[in-house]
């Protein structure tokens, strides 16, 4: 057998025979994951079911498969799993509402077993599609750190949801010291491997609402949502000494830091990131692998 895992589908139809119909259909070449009303379908996924793609019947008692859909298309963690309708409500306005709705596709019941197949096998190899521009279009793709593009997207909203919260926010901007000498000394490639090096011990010791992002070249920014100056200058200093410590084939990587937080009077992302950068700049005048903040 192969260890490549089976894509995951999700089939929700409150009658069970329609479940076995499709269940047949499918199982040889998935993971089939069964669910007998939309609520189930839903309490599943928040359980940790991760489906690739899912196929639901419309007329259920309680959540009809449309309201399904509209929670799943709400959820950010849900709405770019494909949904595929299957239904004998074959009108062209169930379809064309289904479709509305943001349904990936429409089959009709009865099921032809050929066409199905074909149908969620090009739902899948387009989800599959999105899902690596997707990550292309968010993460850097040697350090699979988010890039800058995200970092502005991603920081601008939690700079906003921490002006209306009244929450705390602090940023971390690091750039490793002297990465130009070690990559004439030590060549390019391992140049990279450093800064995958890097990347990994600062992710190692983030959370996952912090924005671990490669900015460009040499320097990271960190958005820690929550954090005030004081508890991102320890974080900053933590991470100073970690890479310190990873030496890699005992050559000697440093970095310097420069950490602000969000002011009371509004302030832009922008603005966040120049105090960082000026902040960093005074890290590297004290003398490098040190932290300034202010
Ligand atoms: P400082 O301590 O002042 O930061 O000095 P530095 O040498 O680290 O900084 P400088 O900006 O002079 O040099 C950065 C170097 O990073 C130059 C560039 O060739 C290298 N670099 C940028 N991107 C990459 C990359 O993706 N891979 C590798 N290996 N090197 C990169
Ligand atoms: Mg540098
Ligand atoms: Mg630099």
């Amino acid at each position: 057998m192969s260890d490549k895992k089976m894509p995951v589908i999700m089939i929700v139809d409150d009658e069970p025979i329609n479940i076995s119909i499709l269940a047949n259909i499918f199982e040889s070449s998935y993971d089939i994951k069964v669910a007998t009303s939309g609520a189930r379908c839903l309490s599943l996924i928040e359980s940790g079911v991760t489906p690739d793609l899912i196929l639901v019947d419309i007329m259920m008692p309680d959540l009809s498969g449309y309201e399904v859909l509209e929670l799943l298309k709400a959820d950010p963690t849900t709405m770019n799993i494909p949904v595929i309708f299957v239904s004998s409500n074959d009108t062209q306005a169930d379809v064309a509402k289904g479709i509305k709705l943001g349904a990936s596709d429409y089959i009709t019941k009865p099921v032809f077993p050929a066409v199905a197949i074909a149908r969620v096998s090009m739902h899948l190899r387009l989800k599959q599609q999105s899902d690596e521009l997707r990550k292309m279009a968010l993460f850097d793709q040697l350090t699979n750190l988010y890039n800058r593009h995200y970092l502005i997207e991603a920081g601008t909203q939690r700079l906003s949801e921490s002006y209306r919260n009244n929450s705390a926010l602090a940023l971390i901007m690091l750039d490793i010291d002297n990465f130009k000498h070690l990559n004439d000394v030590h060549g390019h490639d391992f140049g990279d491997k450093i800064l995958q090096q890097v990347s990994k011990t600062i992710s190692k010791d983030c959370r996952s609402i912090d924005i671990v992002s490669r900015y460009g070249g040499e320097e990271f920014f960190i958005l820690l949502p929550g954090c005030s100056f004081e508890e991102a200058m320890s974080k900053a200093e933590s991470l100073r000494v970690a890479i310190e410590e990873n030496a890699m084939h005992a050559i000697r990587v440093t970095a310097s830091f420069g950490v602000c937080a969000k002011n009371d009077t509004v302030e832009t992302l922008a603005s966040l990131i120049k105090r960082a950068d000026i902040n960093l700049y005074k890290a590297k005048n004290n003398g490098r692998n040190c932290v300034f903040g202010a």
